[in-house]
């Protein structure tokens, strides 16, 4: 089961749906579809694609506040915040700009100058100004919220992440620092005073105090990823959605995993998981958190505002996901930040898609073709050259299976990488085309197996360039696509006799034109 699903809530949403002109529900109902199309296009296969924004999520994330509440996990918070009366609302910290008080840069934000660095409260500011609106027209205000009592969970949530030896550093190493740096976990504000997103309730009843309150978007989005399940079977794709996600409903033997960047770790390590553990009830808790470190965009960041980097929907416009989705993840940052060039881009794709793969198979079944015609060749026998690469084949498929098996991105690309070398390295040294004028029969039994190698890649590359594979498969005429365990029984899928086509080039180079004018358009120019 895979789930994912839009993040929907929370201020940033507000305010764009506000500069689009749209009211905030429309504007994210169409921000879902354009992204579902987006995630679509990158071929990633979500049974499915859910919205936090979704009844199923709202009366799930009431019903874990009123069990928190239960278990006496919540207290009530009185505080001050910023209340904008031009705008109609409170203004979250950033959202109220001035001049700082420490260095005089005039746009620091209320809650960090920039210019400086120093952290900040709005009310330091000098002149403060609502940055939505620009009005000066600001009060400080006295205001209710729930906070989550983290701190009582501390040693259990210690507990738990010290077991999760086999989790990668980066995971743990900020889940630590979280749990133990100065006074160490901190309770924390779960409401808000917005408009948008959960309402704050105690399950279906009312929270004295509480009206015209939501649920922090930070508390609300995880428990999407339970509530997304239970849309899966109520959208009619599958049914018991507890069965995933309870333990005493069958779900102790689902082994879950997430994907996330560094900066999202301390809500799934802490945050989420104090919700979890701390409602008392018999929810599933991770197994495994495969964190990321940043990608960055030719020695600076990505930046959406600044137009700065390529971004999803503008990739897809110049080449197809496979080229995408090979060099993200075979340049995974994982061991640390890594950096987007289009040079190291156009380099990737180059050498690993089209010289070493696509190469082989435009080779292979092109000589075929004018050998043999579009057919599978009989005869010959199997000599030393294909005991050897059976052998290296089924060594490099176990080290394969293993760094998937493990999560881990760059080495499992790497592998399969090798797998296709492999190939081109058997052909060159077992030269079809010198063959054939002296014995038909042996270079018939190379092709063979060289078009069997061909089916063989297109099921082992399907997790990382699925397009590709799929052309693969259906030139070879395969239709099963069960994942092989013997190179040995592999080598026989495409059997004599048997039809296959000759793909269409597989990968096109990137030109040295076109990595030049990407490298202009995407550089960061605001519209
Ligand atoms: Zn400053």
């Amino acid at each position: 089961m895979f789930l994912c699903a839009t993040d929907e809530h929370g201020t940033p949403a507000e305010l764009a749906a506000a500069k689009a002109g749209k009211p905030v529900e429309k504007f994210c109902a169409e921000m879902h579809t354009i992204q579902a199309k987006i995630a679509l296009g990158f071929r990633l296969s979500f049974d499915h694609f859910g919205r936090s924004s979704s009844v199923q999520n709202r009366q799930l994330t009431q019903h874990f506040a009123a069990r928190l509440a239960d278990e006496g996990l919540i207290r009530e918070v009185d505080e001050q915040q910023v209340y904008s009366h031009a705008d109609k609302r409170f203004l979250p910290d950033r959202y109220i700009e001035g001049t700082c008080p420490n260095c005089g840069y005039s746009s620091a934000r209320g809650d960090q100058c920039e210019n400086c660095t120093k952290q900040l409260n709005p009310t330091d500011l000098i002149d403060p100004k609502s940055s939505v609106s620009g009005s000066t027209d600001l009060e400080v205000r006295n205001t209710r919220h729930l906070y989550l009592c983290q701190s009582k969970m501390r040693d259990t949530l210690n507990a738990w992440i010290d077991e999760k030896v086999d989790w990668p550093i980066l995971t743990t190493s900020i889940a630590k620092k979280w749990l133990n740096d100065g006074d160490g976990l901190q309770d924390r504000g779960i409401t808000r005073d917005l408009d948008w997103g959960v309402p704050v309730r105690k399950g279906e009843a009312e929270w004295p105090g509480m009206e015209d309150k939501v649920f922090y978007v930070w508390f609300d989005a995880p428990i999407e990823y339970i509530a997304c399940a239970r849309e899966w079977v109520d959208a009619g794709k599958g049914d018991n959605w507890e069965r995933w996600w309870r333990t005493d409903k069958g779900a102790n033997d689902v082994t879950y995993y997430q994907f996330m960047g560094k900066d999202n770790v301390p809500f799934h390590t802490l945050s989420f998981p104090a919700t979890i553990l701390g409602s008392g009830e018999p929810w599933k808790l991770v197994d495994y958190i495969k964190s990321f470190n940043y990608l960055n965009y030719d020695g600076g960041q990505f930046s959406t505002s600044q137009g700065r980097g390529i971004f999803m929907d503008q990739a897809l416009e110049i080449l197809p996901p496979d080229y995408w989705r090979w060099w993200l993840l075979s340049h995974a940052p994982e061991s640390s930040d890594s950096e987007f060039t289009w040079e190291n881009f156009q380099a990737g794709v180059n050498k690993d898609l089209a010289d070493v793969l696509g190469n082989f198979v435009s080779r292979v079944t092109k000589f075929c073709r004018s050998k043999f015609g579009e057919i599978i060749p009989s005869g010959g026998t199997y000599g030393h050259l294909e005991e050897d690469l059976f052998s290296n084949l089924q060594n490099k498929l176990e080290a394969y299976q293993a760094h998937m098996e493990a999560v881990d991105v760059r080495k499992s690309a790497a592998e399969l990488r090798a797998i296709w070398v492999l190939g081109n390295e058997y052909l060159q040294s077992a030269e079809p085309w010198a063959v054939y004028k002296a014995d038909s029969e042996a270079a018939a039994m190379i092709v063979r197996v060289s078009l069997n190698l061909i089916a063989l890649y297109s099921q082992l590359s399907s997790p990382f360039i699925p397009d590709a594979s799929s052309q693969m498969r259906v030139a070879m005429g395969i239709d099963d696509q069960a994942w092989p365990i013997s190179i040995i029984d592999a080598m026989d899928k495409c059997t004599e006799g048997s039809t296959f086509t000759v793909p269409e080039n597989l990968f096109n180079k990137i030109s040295d034109e076109n990595r030049e004018e990407w490298a202009i358009k995407f550089s960061g120019v605001r519209d």
